[in-house]
């Protein structure tokens, strides 16, 4: 083991999570008040570095993103793609590997629309799961019957665990896509990506990892993963909204068809001929890109550096442990999934109590959680749930704000019963 490593386990990562914890709160604006935000895998919060680099855009009049040269449009251009390399080297990618959209749905929709067109045909098969999140099973479902194809989903068990052997069952010569969440919204599931992607390869099929839950919890690698698409977005990573970020090998980003025609995506444009296509990534990249929205997730994901340094990633999975056992402490509380490993995220079901009743009751007490059914519905029909209750955490996340969720829990149920 290396030292730098030996730096990052036991009595180091504990003193360091203490001494995040003083000063990571401190980091949000949105903290400032006495909230209890336990609603990351909605949106995280933003630290201030973020809305510095944000706001930076404006105040330094920084416009035209690969199109001007004067001063302020070569640095828009240079900040940007820093950020992609950024970006690129938070998941062990290469910056040419990076698509920069508008979101995860884009990315899953621009792979869906794409892979359809080169991949799919009667009688073939894209295998999602029931632990999926909507963006990840409705892109492939309105896509694959135009081409006769069907969406698979691998059912979760009656823990609500999507078990490996059940995917790997499912795959078979008629397997063309595996589209798979790396970390379940609902559960804070983390997949075990390898196996799957050789047994997806052994058909000549592709893996398309969801990020969206693990980028900010995990170290990512898309190599290690050994997945031909992976995609994520920078407001479930202390980012701001309206950026996604599609990673592909290539070969694969060359074998999309765009999704979107306009600006940038090309290099010659003829009257009485098709457009000449840029290369990838650009061809990709329709349109005046959000500058503000990508330099603000280069500086989250500075700020995930540096937070992981502190400590505040350990803390945070220590705490999901936390989370688990004292919800399952509480009688009236189902815990939903019981999976081996998870990060960050416990959904549950408190017995007839309406589960927006209940997080209104919650936000009364100053306690942001996520109710419904988190855009994931399949899972909750397979475990005969009406509704749930979603608590998500975050860097800033701390003991004394669980104790503070239990506690309220205990006086929601005396109050509802
Ligand atoms: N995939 C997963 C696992 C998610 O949790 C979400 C959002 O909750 C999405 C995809 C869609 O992300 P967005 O709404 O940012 O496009």
């Amino acid at each position: 083991m290396s030292n730098e490593h030996a730096a990052d386990t036991g009595e180091a990562i504990v003193a360091r999570s203490r001494a995040g914890l003083a000063c990571e709160r401190s980091l949000f604006p949105a903290l400032a008040s006495q909230l209890v935000y336990l609603d990351a895998a909605a949106s995280t919060l933003v630290p201030q570095s973020v809305l510095d680099a944000v706001s930076s855009v404006y105040t330094e009049g920084l416009t035209g993103v690969h199109r001007g040269v004067h001063a302020r449009a070569s640095s828009a251009t240079l900040k940007f793609e820093a950020a992609r390399s950024q970006i690129a080297y938070a998941c062990g990618a290469r910056a040419d590997e990076v698509v920069i959209g508008r979101g995860t749905t884009e990315s899953l929709n621009m792979l869906s629309h794409g892979l359809a067109a080169t991949r799919l045909g009667p009688g073939d098969e894209v295998l999602a799961s029931e632990l999926d999140h909507h963006a990840n099973i409705v892109s492939w479902q309105l896509v694959a019957a135009k081409y006769g194809a069907r969406v698979i989903l691998t059912p979760v068990d009656a823990d609500g665990v999507l078990a490996q052997d059940a995917v790997l069952a499912r795959i078979n010569d008629r397997t063309k896509i595996v589209a798979l969440p790396h970390v379940a919204n609902t559960t804070g599931a983390v997949l075990d990506a390898r196996p799957i992607a050789k047994a997806a390869h052994r058909k000549r099929a592709v893996l398309v990892l969801d990020g969206a839950q693990a980028f900010r919890t995990l170290e990512i690698s898309v190599r290690e993963l050994e997945c031909d698409a992976y995609v994520f977005g920078a407001h479930k990573a202390y980012g701001p909204n309206g950026v996604g970020v599609l990673v592909g090998s290539d070969a694969l980003l060359s074998e999309l068809p765009p999704m979107q025609g306009g600006g940038h995506m090309v290099h010659a444009v003829h009257s009485h001929a098709p457009p000449e296509l840029a290369k990838v990534p650009a061809c990709h990249e329709a349109g005046t890109p959000n500058l503000e929205g990508v330099l603000g997730f280069a500086a989250a994901i500075a700020y995930l550096a540096s937070a992981r340094r502190r400590g505040a990633l350990a803390h945070e999975r220590n705490l999901t442990a936390e989370l688990e056992r004292g919800l399952r402490s509480l009688p009236f509380v189902r815990v939903l999934g019981a999976p081996a490993q998870r990060v960050g995220i416990v959904s549950f079901a408190i017995g007839a109590v309406h589960a927006h009743d209940a997080a209104t009751f919650l936000d009364e007490r100053c306690i942001a959680v996520r109710p419904g059914l988190m855009c994931a519905q399949p899972f909750f029909e397979r475990l005969g749930v009406r509704d749930a209750l979603r608590v998500s955490l975050s860097t800033h996340s701390q003991q004394t704000e669980l104790d503070r969720l239990f506690s309220a829990l205990v006086s929601l149920h005396e109050f509802f019963s």
